[in-house]
């Protein structure tokens, strides 16, 4: 990887690289197209990250259809592909890892306290194999973005970080690699969290600005809905996740929340 990633370099190319777990949907694709239309050379990572994952979460079920994932690079026009193992990435006598900034303690944070540093590490560590100029990064994961950005600030990192939008399936659920785990009833269920989020939205742009209300309504819509368990469900300042009361624009709204055994997250950032 770091041969290719040099050779590249010296051939003044710029290089754009998208990390992923893969498991690839639209939502990864259009991180490659993007990467792909601005990026002189792009390098898609496909890595399940251990580090990321709390011992009780899903690392030894979350899918890997590799020949798959092949195929659908291959169609969308990548020509480098990064699959390295976990013993190469973290061989045993690795200890180093990031801590993640002061962002990642919030939401995510609360309810999956190692999940950032582990991501912050695996991140950190793709950048320099493949001595990344553009990262891309989808708005799926709000605070991930924030977490790495707040990152690159930090640490100087050499790069540019490009966020793209939520891709979704027809009816609005966030795509997912998460979403092969809900079964018909549950997928059903799972689009509470998009459809909340539409009503929060509306709610705010009909000029509501009560915070807390507006909460109430988002919780309570989800619980209409039918998810099991709400981790969080607020409406906060996008650059610093401090919940908003009254509401002001520009706002995001996020929700983690579960369906059955499969923790979903969603958000909507209201400009
Ligand atoms: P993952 O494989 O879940 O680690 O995701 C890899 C990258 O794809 C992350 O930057 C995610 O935010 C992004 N991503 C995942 N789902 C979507 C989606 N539905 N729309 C846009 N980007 C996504």
């Amino acid at each position: 990887m770091v041969a290719l990633a040099l050779d590249l370099k010296t051939r003044g190319q710029r290089v754009g690289v998208v990390p992923t777990m893969g498991a690839l949907h639209a939502g990864h694709l259009s991180l490659v197209r993007a990467s792909l239309a601005e990026a002189d050379e792009t390098i898609v990572s496909i890595f399940v990250n251990p580090t990321q994952f709390a011992v009780d979460e899903d690392l030894d079920k979350y899918p890997q259809p590799f020949e798959r994932d092949l195929a659908l690079l291959s169609e969308a026009g990548a020509k480098y592909v990064f699959a390295p193992s976990a013993s190469e990435i973290y061989p045993a006598d690795c200890s180093t890892t990031i801590s993640p900034p002061a962002i990642s303690k919030k939401l995510e944070g609360e309810f999956r306290p190692t999940h950032f540093g582990g991501v912050a590490t695996i991140v950190l560590k793709l950048f320099h194999l493949t001595r990344a100029d553009l990262a891309y990064f989808g708005q799926k994961d709000f605070q991930q973005v924030l977490v790495i950005e707040r990152m690159v600030e930090d640490l100087n990192l050499p790069l540019a970080i490009r966020v793209c939008p939520i891709v979704r399936e027809p009816d609005g659920l966030a795509m997912s690699s998460r979403n092969a785990y809900l079964s018909p009833e549950e997928r059903k269920r799972a689009l509470t969290l998009s459809r909340t989020l539409d009503q929060v939205e509306q709610l705010i742009r009909s000029g509501v600005n009560d915070g807390f209300e507006i909460i109430t309504e988002m919780r309570q819509g989800l619980i209409d809905g039918g998810v099991e368990r709400i981790d969080y469900a607020i409406i906060a300042n996008p650059r610093t996740l401090e919940t908003l009361d009254p509401i002001e624009l520009p706002a995001v709204a996020l929700i983690a929340a579960s369906v059955g055994d499969t923790r979903l997250i969603d958000n909507r950032l209201i400009t």
